[in-house]
């Protein structure tokens, strides 16, 4: 029978900023938490691609805050010296015309990288890297999780989140929980081509970042008008309706066809050290920001950025206020 258990021992999959916000505050309120992260570090898709001789942003650009909760966390984000004001020289360009932007937000990055504050919010927590969770199952009011890397994980946990972009949920839900299935599948994820340009000559080029409407990009940036970041690489990235429809796409093929575009832009590509990064799930989501899903006769929960309007501060938000409900179930 499903009733709602007492919750000791939680797992959270995924070690994005909506696993880590969820994982801390459960934590702060005595909940025991093992975070599994299929990837080698933190912070999902606010990170950074890091070469020999350049690095570059390659996921989130930037993130706003507008909820007081939010204002507050990443106002201790800027004092642990993790984040910083990022204040760009920004530029629209749309019907074929470059002009101002007049955008007034306050806009923050990592420092000195994107994947800083993930970074931070690691601090005392458990999370074991390089675990992809494959498989869970529910027997006898337990989860049991399997994973890719290894054999079965031997500890059995209260209560499960899922941490992690919308279709990849739904993969370990099947069979699982209609309600949480229904869910991950009505949401809507986008992919995005991303392509990072080191050039080595100056550019001529009178702006730091720039959005770009109608066209194949849809947004270019250079990394080192951010704080604590140097050097001339770019970010570009294609918009969510061209990547979705190329996904498919050889690397090749989507750099060429993004190479054309920036060069109609102005930019010189010849010399340029150019590398390419496919997300498959990078935005969109539930067309209703629901905040978070939590089932606790199944020991369940939900979060993520898809849940609450596609962005860092939905994610932490969704994330948090998982934990929050899930206090409250505790007491
Ligand atoms: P994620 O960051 O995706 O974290 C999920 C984690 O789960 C990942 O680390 C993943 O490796 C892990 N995982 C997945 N499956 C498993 C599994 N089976 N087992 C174990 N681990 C698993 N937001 C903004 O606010 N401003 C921007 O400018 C901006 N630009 C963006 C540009 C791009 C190209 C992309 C991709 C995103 C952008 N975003 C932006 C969105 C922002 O990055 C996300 O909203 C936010 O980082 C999502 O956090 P999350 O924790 O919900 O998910």
């Amino acid at each position: 029978m499903n009733s709602t258990k007492a919750i000791n021992q939680v797992a959270v999959i995924g070690a994005g900023i909506a696993g880590l916000a969820c994982a801390r505050e459960l934590q702060l309120h005595g909940i025991s938490v093992d975070i599994f992260e299929k990837s080698r570090g933190p912070s999902g898709r606010m990170s950074t691609r890091r070469t020999q001789d350049w690095s570059a942003d390659h996921g989130a650009q930037y993130f706003t805050a507008r909820d007081p909760r939010f204002i507050e966390e990443v106002q201790s984000w800027l004092q642990a010296g993790t984040a910083a004001i990022w204040k760009p020289k920004l530029k629209v360009y749309e019907a074929k015309t470059w002009r101002e932007s007049h955008s007034q937000d306050i806009r923050y990055v990592g420092t000195p990288h994107m994947n800083s504050p993930g970074k931070y919010l690691t601090e005392g927590l458990t999370i074991q890297y390089g675990r992809t969770i494959s498989q869970l199952e529910r027997r006898d009011d337990q989860w049991h999780l399997q994973c890719s890397e290894v054999n079965e994980i031997t500890t059995l946990y209260d209560f499960v989140v899922l941490a992690i972009p919308a279709p990849q949920a739904s993969a370990l839900l099947e069979g699982l929980d209609s309600r949480a299935a229904d869910i991950t599948d009505s949401a809507q994820m986008k992919a995005c081509w991303t392509m990072m340009a080191n050039f080595p000559n100056h550019l001529n080029v009178d702006f730091d970042a720039a959005f770009i409407n109608q066209e194949i990009i849809s947004w270019i940036c250079q990394n080192g008008s951010k704080p604590m970041r140097q050097g001339s690489t770019w970010t570009i990235h294609g918009s969510p309706d061209w990547s979705q429809d190329n996904v498919e796409l050889s690397k090749e093929d989507a750099q060429e066809q993004m190479v054309q575009c920036l060069t109609a832009l102005g930019f010189n590509c010849k010399d340029a050290d150019i590398s390419m990064h496919r997300w498959r799930y990078a935005s969109g989501g539930l067309e209703n920001r629901v905040g978070f899903l939590s089932l606790p006769n199944i020991g369940l929960g939900l979060c993520g950025d898809w849940f609450n309007g596609g962005r860092v501060e939905g994610a932490w938000l969704s994330g948090f206020n998982l934990a929050l409900a899930l206090e409250q179930i505790k007491n």
